[in-house]
């Protein structure tokens, strides 16, 4: 059978990674239906700042929508690591790696601008809530609401892109998620030097804090730690604020001149542990959720999207969906998944508590990799293609 006269791929969930798939299956002529729950739109005002990676803007370029996206974003030219209580630090340069940026800080409604403006029409539904994904006879089923009516439609293959907080009880879909027991606080602030494009990741006793290059002269602030500090910051007057982040962060941008809205959410690690059922793969945030102290999580679930549609475009259409292709599918993503969620956790350990003793080991790790290119070629090479 041609993939011409076959049922569509269904995709619950246009978000960034549910139409990075579309409008590669779209690109390659794959007949793809992304049924999506908010009206398209929704989401262009959500200022929420996500790190891409170098590679994450191949795949971008790949799809023609990066030249709608770089006017907006930031570059990063450098990531400078630090430890607070330490003088170990370590710095790595895009131009030490031949990289023209080691990522982008892209504000997440700007991502969906772009995608919402590349996915042809016919290829999704909006505001079409999935309520149920089955098995059935060879194939899967969905049931969605479109206009207040309850439809159903079947495909050899359903990806479930849809974020991980709205779908259970799917086949397939069986997470272990367990809670960091930390909450990320996420703002914007301003401060009296100017970023340089660079990008800051700080290690403290109760959690890392980032501070990500956004516009002109803006920084992108995500601070972590136990839920009641968080909280504690939250409730705290602008200045009070300024003055405890200074605290915290050091001198290196100088004094912190003004906050915007400070909202905070739960970080939590979940990742699939049963993924071998015909007809339905998981993919995105759906499949994987990691601390976002290395930027890893959003640019893990680009790949996932790149790596299925290689997936897909390479296997008759006969085959999608079959458990040979899914197998084959999982075995490609399965050492980008696990080293995201090993490394990320190896961060937060090592460099995050207060274990006595740790803390000189720490900076003089800082401080050799600093000087140890090796290493640092294999943390740029994990942040940018997850290798
Ligand atoms: C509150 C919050 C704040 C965050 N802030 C940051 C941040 O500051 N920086 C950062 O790098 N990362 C942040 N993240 C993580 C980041 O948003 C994710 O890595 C990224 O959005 C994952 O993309 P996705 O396409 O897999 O899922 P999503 O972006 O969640 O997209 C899922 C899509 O599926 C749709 N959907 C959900 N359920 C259904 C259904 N049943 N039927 C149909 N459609 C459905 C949703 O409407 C949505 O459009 C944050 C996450 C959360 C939850």
């Amino acid at each position: 059978m041609s993939s011409a006269n076959q049922q569509p791929v269904i995709i619950v969930g246009g978000g960034p990674v549910g139409l990075v798939t579309a409008i590669a299956m779209q690109q390659q002529g794959l007949p793809v239906k992304v049924l999506e729950a908010k009206k398209q739109g929704a989401s262009h005002q959500d200022k929420r700042a996500l790190a891409l990676s170098f590679g994450s803007r191949n795949i971008l370029e790949k799809l023609g929508v990066w030249a709608a996206i770089e006017a907006k974003a930031t570059a990063i030219n450098t990531i400078h690591v630090s430890q607070r209580g330490s003088m170990g630090r370590t710095k790595l340069e895009a131009e030490e790696h031949d990289l023209p940026a080691l990522g982008y800080v892209v504000a997440y409604g700007t991502l969906m601008q772009a995608l919402d403006g590349a996915i042809d029409a016919k290829n999704i539904i909006d505001q079409a809530p999935v309520s149920a994904v089955r098995q059935d006879l060879g194939q899967a089923e969905v049931d969605f609401t479109s206009a207040d009516e309850l439809t159903s439609l079947v495909s050899p293959l359903v990806i479930i892109a849809e974020g991980g907080r709205s779908l259970a009880n799917v086949p397939g879909l069986q997470r272990d998620a367990k809670a960091y027991g930390h909450d990320a606080l996420v703002s914007k602030v301003s401060c009296e030097r100017s970023h340089d494009h660079i990008a800051y990741e700080r290690f403290t006793q109760t959690g890392p804090m980032a501070l990500l290059p956004n516009g002109k002269r803006d920084f992108s602030l995500v601070w972590t730690g136990e839920q009641s500090s968080i909280d504690h910051l939250l409730t705290l007057d602008d200045a009070t604020f300024l003055t405890e982040l200074h605290t915290a962060f050091g001198d290196r941008v100088g004094r912190f001149l003004s906050v915007q809205k400070r909202l905070s959410f739960p970080l939590l690690k979940s990742q699939l542990t049963s993924n071998n059922t015909p007809h339905v793969v998981v993919i995105g945030n759906s499949a994987q959720t990691m601390h976002p102290v290395a930027g890893q999580g959003f640019n893990v679930g680009l790949r996932d999207a790149d790596a299925l549609v290689g997936q897909l475009a390479t296997s008759m259409p006969a085959e999608w969906g079959s458990q040979a292709m899914l197998e084959a599918y999982a075995a490609t993503r399965k050492r980008d998944t696990k080293g995201g969620l090993l490394f990320t956790d190896f961060l937060v350990n090592t460099f995050s508590n207060d274990v006595i003793g740790l803390s000189g080991l720490r900076s003089t790790g800082l401080g050799l990799l600093d000087v140890f290119q090796p290493a640092k070629n294999f943390l740029v090479n994990k942040m940018s293609y997850g290798k």
